[in-house]
């Protein structure tokens, strides 16, 4: 805690010894593994890991921790946090990367994960008033309550704007009741699907959920891909897939809701899902070698440039007003991040490329990359369109643009082939279907289908 408070107060002192004045306590330095020991146990407290602690620290007017006899100011932590950044960037504390990466062996904890957690908190804290609720629902779904409702309930102080007052708190209602009805709040406040999301996240709890209820109880399938998922929540927000269409969300029972949309394409081929060897596999699908001077659907650019495109989903990592967030890629500057990015993930292990990333704009690529595909595969329509669907997708389901929805979204029907009609040529099922999640389908994201005609979907 003396090292906590000596870090957060002390800004200018660097964190790795050999340049400097560094952050020192008894003689003990972030680089020694018994330091570093205390800092992983007191941000692995129990404290740091349970939902209601949330709005704890966000409201709380003044906020202090104790642990034992130390007392450290509540701010601290997060002060720590951004000099760390500050010495990141600089690239200054050349060793810092590394020392952050070292395992403690008491608690299975890097210096990165144990930072990670007031980061978190001190981004919402920032964030709570430019961003959506359902961001900061996503944010931290992946703490822990005792009663799982409270994944709703111990957010709703934190709503501002049109999501205030979203429901009232009653713990006679059903888990799944709680969720779904939050759901269509969030949808109606917003008159927007983005929501729609946090759909795809980890292997889904819940088997009586409707498909269109974010499961805030399922578990990210991979910790390290939690921000990736948080990320894609927010690069979403940079498309209108359905023009200025508003959501007409509705429930129509307790299991099955109505909206318009229609179906735009359906899935030929899926690659594999992301992974060593995904981005070969998925160039060979994209037919990006084929014929070079093929042109992608709709469009007079190339199969190249619709590719690397899409692996970043339509946009780049960039710093706005101080944070970093998401814009939509231009041609050539994008196509030179493409380029360092492309070289540094075929270059080999331990190499000079791959060890050069962070200084590169490459990197800006990587986390919309990142974003894009986690969770996610590469895919091709009947009609000669590509994107990246949810890794759940199969030859059996349809794209589709919902109405108030940023993206495309993919579809199954629930129903088998028997129930499947035509109507206006379209494939419909008269039974519903299940919504897998959101895609990025190149050449339709900025509402060049907005002008086609809106049917009544059934989702269950
Ligand atoms: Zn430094």
């Amino acid at each position: 805690m003396d090292f906590l408070e000596l870090w957060g107060n002390n800004g200018d002192l660097h964190l790795d010894s050999s340049i400097g004045p560094s952050v020192k306590v008894n003689g003990m330095e972030l680089s020694s593994p018994e330091l570093r020991g205390n800092i992983a146990r007191f941000f692995c407290q129990p404290w740091w890991g349970r939902l209601w602690t949330v709005q704890e620290f966000i409201l709380a007017k003044k906020i202090f921790f104790q642990s034992g006899r130390c007392t450290l100011s509540g701010d601290l932590p997060g002060k720590c946090v951004q000099h760390l950044r500050k010495h990141t960037s600089a690239m200054c504390c050349t060793q810092l990367s590394s020392i952050m990466r070292l395992t403690d062996s008491q608690t299975g904890l890097c210096l990165m994960d144990a930072m990670s957690k007031p980061n978190l908190l001190e981004h919402a804290r920032f964030n709570r008033f430019h961003r959506p609720f359902y961001y900061i629902l996503q944010l931290f779904r992946h703490l822990e309550c005792t009663d799982p409702r409270d994944k709703i309930y111990d957010m709703l102080n934190l709503a501002i704007g049109p999501y205030m007052d979203l429901i009232l708190p009653d713990y006679t209602r059903s888990l799944e009741s709680v969720l779904t009805l939050a759901t269509i709040s969030i949808v109606e406040r917003s008159q927007s699907l983005h929501i729609f999301s946090l759909l795809h996240y980890g292997r889904r709890n819940l088997t009586k959920l409707p498909s269109f209820v974010p499961d805030l109880t399922e578990s990210v399938l991979l910790d390290a891909n939690r921000l990736e998922h948080t990320d894609r929540v927010e690069m979403v927000r940079l498309f209108r897939a359905s023009g200025d269409s508003k959501s007409d969300l509705r429930l129509v029972s307790t299991t099955k809701a109505s909206t318009s949309g229609f179906i735009f394409d359906s899935v030929s081929a899926v690659g594999i899902p992301l992974g060593a060897s995904s981005l070969e596999n998925w160039r060979t699908l994209a037919q990006v070698d084929d014929d070079p001077d093929a042109s992608y659907p709709q469009t007079d650019v190339s199969r190249e440039t619709a590719f690397w495109q899409t692996l970043c989903g339509g946009s780049v990592g960039a710093i706005v007003r101080g944070e970093y967030e998401f814009e939509g890629v231009d041609d050539r500057t994008g196509y030179q991040m493409y380029q360092q990015w492309i070289a540094w993930v075929t270059a080999p292990h331990d190499s000079i490329e791959q060890k050069s990333l962070t200084s590169l704009d490459g990197i800006d690529f990587n986390t919309a990359y990142l974003a894009a595909a986690v969770g996610h595969r590469f895919f091709v329509t009947q009609n000669g369109y590509f994107g990246l669907a949810p890794a759940t997708t199969s030859t059996r389901d349809y794209v589709t643009i919902l109405a108030g929805g940023p993206v495309p979204y993919i579809l199954r029907p629930v129903s088998d082939e028997v129930s499947i009609e035509y109507i206006h040529g379209t494939a419909t099922s008269a039974l519903g279907y299940r919504i897998l999640g959101d895609a990025y389908v190149h050449g339709i994201m900025d509402g060049e289908l907005s002008n086609r005609k809106f049917e009544d979907i059934v989702l269950v």
